[in-house]
């Protein structure tokens, strides 16, 4: 039987919120992805980054009240960071459950760089938060900065940023190099280091591309046959939170998106899971994604829990 090529990309439950607790999330988190391995499955890994890279923006930011002479560290070099520390984390936590289980597997982490279309009508309403919270007087003056803030669900005020569609993975190659020599690989992390093509000459943007979206984009580009969105809930649900709230197991093209437009699904978390999978299985004929916890993959897998999103 040909190998399924499978794209899996970790919500931030399977990470943890800090340093501490990223080193025993990514031990759990290993121990299901060689669970796959051991069935046989091409991995290709992506992650999100939202706590990780609040936690070092923050740190840069206050190294600026600190030293005169230091200036703000750009987006999208605090994504490659976090693509970094995590990758390295996870890689280390795979190497050692495949160690454990006396497998010789080999796994490599792939910084990567997605090309966004400056043009992106994400850039007139940028939605995502991130970093630290402030207060509106420090949001304030950020504003008449030029830099746009919201208030975030009570918590207090933030940065926003766009979180334009991924057009291109940069790295694409080197993935698929490393895929064939039987490599595990772990990329397109925190959705990808956003960049513009300058004539040829890669600018870091000020945005952040949803990983999700991204992990459709590779798994197409790859030709993956299955995506699996591994999550913080079992199910995609309809009136989720709701007293009629239904949990899905199966969902069409079509069911999905009207689904989406009736929105049942919220942006920033739900929806952009959905939209991942939509888009991926209207790429090709057999293309499927999967919605579930992490430690319901395997069963997930055997069709037996999570949401299956196909034609
Ligand atoms: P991740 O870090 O995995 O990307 P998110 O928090 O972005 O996680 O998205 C998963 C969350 O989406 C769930 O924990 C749930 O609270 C929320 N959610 C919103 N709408 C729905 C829905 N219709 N069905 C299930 N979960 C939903
Ligand atoms: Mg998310």
């Amino acid at each position: 039987m040909e190998k399924q090529r499978v794209v899996v990309a970790l919500g931030g439950n399977a990470l943890g919120r800090n340093v501490e607790e990223q080193k025993e999330a990514v031990a759990k988190t290993a121990r299901v992805i060689v669970d796959l391995y051991e069935q046989g499955m091409e991995l290709i890994i992506t992650h999100g980054n939202g706590p990780q890279v609040g936690m070092i923006q923050s740190a840069m930011d206050s190294l600026i009240t600190k030293y005169d002479n230091f200036k703000q560290v750009p987006l999208p070099t605090s994504v490659a960071m976090s693509q970094g520390y995590i990758g390295i984390d996870l890689q280390n936590a795979i190497k050692y459950e495949l160690y454990n289980r006396n497998i010789d597997g080999k796994v490599s982490t792939i910084l990567s760089q997605v090309e966004v279309d400056l043009n992106d009508k994400a850039f007139d309403h940028p939605s995502k938060p991130i970093g630290r919270f402030m207060t509106k007087e420090e949001a304030e003056i950020n504003e008449k900065n030029g830099v746009p803030c919201m208030e975030d669900s009570g918590r207090g005020y933030r940065i926003v940023v766009a979180s334009p569609m991924p057009q291109r993975i940069r790295e694409l190659q080197t993935i698929k190099t490393l895929l064939a020599a039987g490599h595990i690989v772990i990329t397109c992390g925190g959705g990808g280091i956003p960049v513009a093509n300058q004539n040829g000459k890669l600018v870091g943007v000020n945005a952040i591309v949803d990983k999700d979206n991204v992990s459709s984009l590779l798994a197409a580009n790859l030709d993956a046959n299955y995506l699996i969105i591994l999550t913080a809930v079992e199910k995609v649900a309809i009136n989720f939170g709701k007293e009629n709230e239904e949990w899905l197991s199966d969902l069409t093209i079509e069911q999905a998106r009207e689904y989406a437009a009736q929105g049942h699904f919220a942006k920033g978390s739900m929806l952009p899971k959905v939209e991942a999978a939509i888009s991926f299985a209207e790429s090709k004929e057999g293309r499927r994604t999967l919605i579930t916890l992490l430690d319901k993959a395997p069963e997930g897998i055997a069709g037996k829990t999570g949401t299956l999103i196909h034609r």
